[in-house]
């Protein structure tokens, strides 16, 4: 077996330790590869270790992959999923290219996605990034207004509303580690109590993804477990 696909089954291992842990299926957690810096020839050889989705932060990166992989290999078939901060001149790029977008965090940016979906693509799969730990510099929404700002993306269409992604300050223990994904599991809670229908927590990347798992996470974004470690980004 090549490295990449040695690290794959190691990452499902732990996912699936993870998951029996918290006391669930394995099959309600989606492992999203984070591709970024990473070469077509590498994300080929994962697919052929049997990974779907990746995830990228750069769209002119992303593009330039996409065109290369479609040039070596046209028939492989990869669930792209966009990660990174979003400016707006670059929505067009996503709504057209992208099945998910992970990182939205303001009406506006929603808007021109919505705008933009190719009318002949499947609604575009959006969960609105949290600013959990309420860092100055991070993106994301403040708690405070995540709930309104999930309700306005609802309405939009072209749009399908999944859920919430988070990236927490950096943390060295499991507990610390819980901390915000549990407050990010009650909100989604709350949220669905009062009608909407989140049904994705994107959450946990290599370094803490079995207290994201233990916090009901359906998505983990894992880069460097897989991949190696990166030079930038
Ligand atoms: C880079 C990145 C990841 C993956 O991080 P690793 O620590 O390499 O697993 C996950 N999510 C986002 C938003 C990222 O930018």
């Amino acid at each position: 077996m090549s490295t990449i696909h040695t690290n794959l089954r190691a990452v499902q291992q732990q996912i699936a330790h993870a998951a029996q842990l918290a006391g669930r299926m394995v099959n309600e957690i989606k492992l999203l590869a984070v591709s970024k810096t990473v070469s077509p020839e590498t994300i080929l050889e994962a697919t052929r270790a049997g990974q779907i989705a990746f995830g990228e932060n750069y769209v002119q990166e992303a593009l330039d992959k996409m065109a290369k992989l479609h040039q070596i290999s046209p028939d492989t078939t990869i669930e792209w999923h966009f990660i990174g901060p979003i400016q707006s001149n670059k929505t067009r790029l996503i709504a057209e290219n992208f099945s998910w977008v992970h990182s939205v965090d303001r009406l506006s940016i929603a808007e021109r996605l919505s705008k933009q979906r190719p009318t002949n693509l499947p609604p575009l799969n959006i969960c609105v990034q949290v600013n959990i730990s309420e860092e100055e510099t991070k993106s994301g929404v403040p708690l405070g207004q995540v709930a309104k700002l999930v309700q306005q993306i609802a309405t939009l269409p072209g749009l399908k509303l999944r859920g919430l992604m988070a990236i927490p300050e950096p943390a060295d223990t499991l507990e610390q580690q819980r901390a915000p994904y549990q407050q990010m599991k009650q909100l989604r809670e709350q949220l669905n109590e009062v009608g909407l229908a989140l049904d994705t927590l994107s959450m946990g990347m290599t370094a803490d993804l079995d207290a994201a798992i233990l916090e009901g996470s359906t998505i983990v974004r894992v880069g460097t477990a897989i991949f190696g470690k990166r030079n930038y980004g």
